[in-house]
């Protein structure tokens, strides 16, 4: 599994990190990236993407 941020969509609003703050982290250039690839770490992935105001978490299984 692998996640991907679409950047063009993701406005930093910031809410993936508070939800998983171990795979998530917005940088300071304002978009979210992925910082680890350990997803066990964020047991609610699926939701935290389907909650992304912008759809801009892609979850490639
Ligand atoms: S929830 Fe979506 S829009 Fe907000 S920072 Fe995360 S990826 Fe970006």
């Amino acid at each position: 599994m692998k996640i991907v941020i679409d950047e063009e969509l993701c406005t930093g609003c910031g809410l993936c990190e508070d939800s998983c703050p171990k795979v998530f982290k917005v940088g300071e250039d304002g978009v979210a990236h992925v910082i680890i690839e350990n997803l066990e770490d964020c047991k609610n992935l699926e939701e935290v993407a389907e909650d992304c105001p912008m759809a801009a978490i892609i979850i490639n299984k």
